[in-house]
């Protein structure tokens, strides 16, 4: 889990080409960028969205910064979400084990279902709990924008409205 600090940055990408190297049924795409290291503060709270250029083209971009203890309690929704998926899965496997329940009966179907259905939900919350910093880069218009990306991030993504 990274640190939030008041002060810090993200880098931005610009697009320059993508190629394909194709070998029958394998395919591998790789992209270009031109980066753009972006500084940012964090507002004392709240959230903020500032304006940021990019260097390759000029094109404006905006990027949402939250506060630390925003992001914080952000953090925290995603592991409460997290805790309770886990605490689903938990009782249902707990149940499950303690009580014979056929899967022809409702009931049975129910605690798979509960069961099956917490574990994505940890999953993914505690992915986002880990990796949330508060940061985001959005395109300035009203499309995806298909050129810039943010590739600091927990995953590189395209600047979206
Ligand atoms: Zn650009």
């Amino acid at each position: 889990m990274r640190e939030l600090r008041e002060q810090s940055g993200i880098v931005v990408g610009h697009l320059v080409d993508t190629s394909f190297f194709t070998v029958i049924v394998y395919s591998r795409e790789t992209k270009r960028f031109a980066t753009t290291p972006v500084p940012y503060r964090r507002p004392a709270a709240g959230e903020e969205v500032g304006e940021v250029r990019c260097g390759t083209c000029g094109a404006e971009l905006l990027l949402r910064v939250r506060s630390v203890a925003e992001t914080k309690r952000i953090r925290k929704r995603h592991l409460t979400v997290a805790l309770a998926g886990l605490a689903l899965s938990a009782a249902a496997a707990v149940f499950g084990s303690l009580v014979y329940l056929p899967l022809a009966e409702p009931l049975g179907k129910i605690v798979l279902l509960a069961f099956l259905a917490g574990l994505p939900v940890v999953g993914i919350a505690g992915w986002l709990w880990w990796k949330e910093d508060g940061v985001r880069l959005h395109s300035a218009g009203v499309s995806t924008d298909r050129t810039h990306w943010r590739l600091d991030g927990a995953l590189p993504y395209r600047a979206a409205p």
